[in-house]
């Protein structure tokens, strides 16, 4: 009866639950990548099952990797509040709408995209 060493419950009980922060890691990684692709217009479960085996570093190339930002520039950029009345416009708009005061464009404008 040497199948087992005496010490075998105790190593059982930890590899038990190390296999289960594993998972459990798996499952936050997975959930925070599927959350993270999905704003960046990729494949959620992809990157569900990527964050799950893959925990941090795939979850740190999502949030690291620019691919998918480019095209959505426009649509994720907030408002912008004019620094002399807050009124909130478009981030490319050069004019305030609310004061007429000069702006300082933080996303090109469609004009520029034409050009
Ligand atoms: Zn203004």
């Amino acid at each position: 009866m040497s199948w087992m060493p005496m010490t075998g419950g105790e190593g059982m009980a930890s590899s038990y639950f190390l296999g289960g922060l594993y998972v459990l890691a798996g499952l936050v990684f997975g959930g925070l990548c599927a959350q993270k692709a999905v704003q960046k217009g990729l494949s959620a479960v992809g990157w569900f099952f990527a964050g799950l085996f893959l925990l941090a570093p795939s979850y740190a190339v999502l949030v690291l990797c620019r691919c998918g930002q480019a095209q959505s520039l426009d649509k994720t950029r907030p408002p912008l509040a004019c620094a002399g009345c807050g009124t909130l416009h478009h981030p490319s708009a050069r004019r305030c709408s609310g004061c007429g005061a000069e702006l300082e464009p933080a996303a090109p404008s469609e004009v520029d995209h034409a050009r």
